[in-house]
């Protein structure tokens, strides 16, 4: 069986995902994407309700008993000017879709309208969930908390997200950790200001912040298990008054990514060892601000088998598991709750220039991978419903 969609689902999916790609909003100001989503909602004649302010909770009821199965896209941009050449481009100056979330909203709305004119047929019921703030500072764990996933009850979820690394017409499943936690750290060196040609009556903030940026590298280096994945970035570094004047203090911002739970755990007592003991040896004193994100994304390993399975058996589209990324998403609120699936929507295509990586201004994105993406999101929730994908038992 080859998933064919309804004739009208592919061209009316990629002309709404042109309409929010032109009016882009960031995080908890998706108002306009909302009454879009609505709209859209309301011509299918699926139910609806707003969550966490900008999100809607939409559901379809099957007319054959079964599963539930949720659905989530995001739909928040980013303060990115875009450079993209699309002629869809961006109508807002210095806000972006460029991270493919107007495509996951959209593609979203055409699996809706696939299930809700399939509901004779459909086993169980699918609640849609449309997310703000995935950029930050997170709409998922707001969503959780307002009942998304109680009412119905949900028993597995899944997204898609787009990737420029696998090709258009690909879907990509792996098992276990997928994307990292995102944690982020602030480091303030404080020494002692004078001038600068007597450093010996100063303590010198900029020297000393040098040894931290370098030492921080021996987390991952030399502290971790090498095949343990661990990212430690020093994102900003900002001191100093002008070239005579020795700095008193340095600034610095990072971010920690990491997919184990204990890896995640230590590394802030790393973080403060090692930059508590390089001030000591400057003579300088340092504070260490630990602040913690998104948790990594887990897919459920039996779930993403089954339904890795079920797409092979049942459609043409051809399936890869992708290598995790230390990217954040918090998707994973999502499936620390239920058995969740993060899949991958390959977008690569040289020919329509679809090349560049999320949050690029030049990213682009081929919407010929759009009723592909609609396609794997209907087969998740049909299969969950009528339990030809296996969902683990007594998950919650
Ligand atoms: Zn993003
Ligand atoms: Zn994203």
């Amino acid at each position: 069986m080859t998933s064919v969609l309804l004739p009208e689902t592919a061209a009316r999916s990629i002309e709404v995902r042109r309409e929010i790609h032109r009016h882009p909003e960031l995080g908890f100001e998706e108002h306009n994407t909302q009454r879009i989503v609505e709209r859209e909602l309301d011509a299918l004649g699926i139910e609806h309700r707003r969550v966490a302010r900008t999100g809607v909770v939409g559901v379809i009821r099957g007319a054959q008993r079964g599963r539930v199965a949720a659905l989530r896209a995001d739909m928040d941009a980013l303060p990115i000017v875009e450079d993209s050449g699309e002629a869809c481009a961006s109508e807002v100056r210095g806000k972006m879709h460029a991270c493919g979330h107007d495509a996951h909203t959209a593609m979203l709305l055409g699996a809706a309208r696939e299930l809700q004119s399939a509901r004779e047929t459909l086993h169980g019921a699918v609640v849609l969930l449309f997310q703000p703030a995935e950029e930050g500072p997170g709409g998922a764990l707001p969503m959780i908390e307002e009942g998304a996933l109680d009412d119905p009850r949900v028993d597995a979820v899944a997204m898609l997200h787009v990737d420029s690394r696998l090709a258009t017409g690909t879907i990509g499943i792996t098992a276990g950790p997928v994307n990292a936690a995102a944690d982020e750290f602030h480091v303030t060196i404080r020494g002692k200001g004078g001038h600068g040609a007597s450093p010996h009556k100063a303590v010198d903030a900029i020297p000393c912040a040098a040894a931290v940026v370098l030492a921080l590298q021996n987390v991952a280096a030399r502290e971790t298990d090498p095949l343990a994945p661990i990212v430690v970035t020093i994102g900003t570094i900002d001191g100093g008054y002008r070239n005579n004047v020795i700095a008193d203090r340095v600034k610095m911002t990072g971010t920690i990514r990491t997919h184990d739970a204990e890896l995640r755990a230590g590394a802030e007592a790393k973080v403060r060892r090692i930059v508590d003991g390089v001030a000591g040896a400057y003579g300088a004193t340092a504070e260490v601000q630990m602040l913690y994100g998104y948790p990594p994304v887990i897919n459920d390993a039996a779930l993403a088998a089954s339904f890795a399975a079920h797409l092979r058996e049942r459609t043409e589209i051809r399936i890869e598991a992708p290598v995790p990324t230390m990217g954040g998403e918090d998707f994973a609120y999502f499936a620390q709750r239920v058995p969740g699936v993060m899949a991958r929507l390959g977008i690569y295509d040289e020919a329509v220039g679809s090349i560049h990586s999320g949050h690029s201004p030049q990213f682009r994105l081929d919407e010929a991978a759009m009723p592909t993406g609609i396609a794997t999101l209907v087969a998740f929730a049909r299969g969950v419903g009528d339990g030809s994908i296996a969902v683990p038992a007594g998950a919650r």
